[in-house]
């Protein structure tokens, strides 16, 4: 039953570990859900386990997915399905825009691209 503890113990400071490098490893890029001027959510875009996101919008919503290192909205609630069209997205400054929904997704590094992702 000791034995059991330990190994419990053992595996859980190994998970916090494992935990705090894929922090560290994620630091940048950095996925920025928003609604409107709101920030939603904040995922690193190259995790291991893929993210499935409901972005509450205007119109409905979206769902953001972000896995393998790229990023997409996979379903929209809006009519001309841009930002579903767009596809997959995976460089710093890009970024996927749901107008009807006012959903914006955003990637980026440690210095803000914002200005960068508008010019493109
Ligand atoms: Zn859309």
């Amino acid at each position: 039953m000791d034995r059991l503890l330990l190994l419990l113990a053992l595996v859980s400071v190994l998970g916090a570990w494992q935990w705090v490098q894929t922090s560290v490893a994620a630091s940048t890029p950095m996925v920025h859900i928003y609604h409107g001027q709101t920030l939603l959510a904040s995922y690193p875009l190259r995790s291991d386990k893929a993210v499935h996101y409901h972005a509450q919008g205007d119109v409905g919503g979206a769902e953001v997915v972000i896995a393998a290192g790229h990023v997409r909205i996979i379903h929209s609630t809006c009519t001309s399905k841009a930002c579903v069209l767009s596809g997959e997205h995976e460089h710093l400054g890009d970024m996927i825009a749901c107008v009807p929904n006012r959903i914006l997704v955003l990637i980026e590094g440690e210095k803000s691209l914002q200005l960068d992702a508008v010019s493109q």
